[in-house]
């Protein structure tokens, strides 16, 4: 069966996603085995074990109980969804229904977070969620990777040394955190546009649903980014690569593009790209060709 994941180089990470505000949006990090939403639980995500849901909306959620059951069926590991901790219950209920109809459970760890509480998913890597601004239970999710480093001021110490100041019980390291990857779901501009693992992640996953003119009420209804948003929210971070999701359909990806090139400085132009433009080659699939 031909997927419709869109399959993505940013920098040296590949991603696998597809994201149309309403619809569906899914994206799986394989390189660091994260997903974040589940969509409609396309196989490419089954393969991931951890999965952080933003938000219960169902273009983001409904795979959840299907991912839990394919990975089962599939004899993988159970797999874990990380989400609002007020979402732990209603998903618990859903998963129990479905066992229901199944006739079977299938095994599923749930991870609850508040906005500012990590979770460690590999010995060198960790989710971190914050507060997005999109009706609650909303989260956004930062994936950080992090490395011991010795401190400066023990740069000169030699071996023995450095155990024997160990062995004292001196801390002689501190923790330096190199966030990889930041996705903030469905949200307006809000205050987590300030935080470090936000701003200087490597890859910022961002959504920018409206870009017509007339469609601003709609982004602020909504809680959602409109592309005039982006114009003042994209120059001020560091991010390598700022990669734009959900965007709605009734918009035309090409005209997208032409907005932001007219917004944007040459050098935050050269760091944006939108997750559903398809390399070119994939005629007629992109969502701006297919209308
Ligand atoms: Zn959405």
């Amino acid at each position: 069966m031909p997927t419709r994941m869109v399959k993505k180089l940013v920098g040296s990470v590949e991603l696998l996603g597809y994201s149309l505000a309403g619809e569906e949006t899914v994206i799986a990090v394989p390189e660091l085995n994260v997903g974040f939403d589940f969509g409609r639980a396309p196989r490419e995500l089954i393969a991931i074990d951890h999965v952080c849901l933003s938000h219960g909306h169902m273009d983001h959620a409904a795979g959840v109980a299907y991912y839990f059951s394919q990975r089962h069926f599939l004899d993988n590991a159970p797999g874990c969804a990380i989400l609002h901790a007020d979402l732990v219950e209603p998903v618990r209920r859903l998963l129990r229904a479905w066992a229901d109809i199944e006739g079977h459970p299938s095994p599923a760890k749930l991870v609850g977070l508040q906005p500012g509480e990590d979770h460690r998913i590999r010995r060198d890597l960790l989710v971190r969620a914050f507060a997005v601004a999109h009706p609650p239970p909303s989260l956004g999710f930062a994936v950080i990777e992090t490395r011991n480093k010795l401190k400066p001021e023990y740069a000169g110490y030699s071996g023995p040394q450095l155990v024997g100041l160990k062995k004292k019980g001196i801390e002689i390291e501190y923790r330096l955190e190199v966030p990889r990857v930041a996705y903030c779901g469905d949200t307006a501009a809000g205050a987590f546009l300030e935080r470090p693992e936000v701003t200087n992640a490597e890859i910022l996953l961002l959504e920018c649903t409206f870009i017509d003119d007339d469609h601003m009420h709609r982004a602020r209804a909504g809680q959602h980014l409109h592309i005039r948003d982006l114009g003042r929210i994209l120059p001020r971070l560091a991010c390598k690569h700022i990669v734009l999701t959900h965007l709605t359909r009734r918009s035309p990806l090409k005209r997208a593009k032409q907005l932001l090139a007219e917004m944007l400085d040459a050098d935050t132009a050269s760091r944006v790209v939108f997750l559903m433009d398809r390399p070119s080659g994939r005629r007629g699939q992109s969502p701006d060709e297919s209308r």
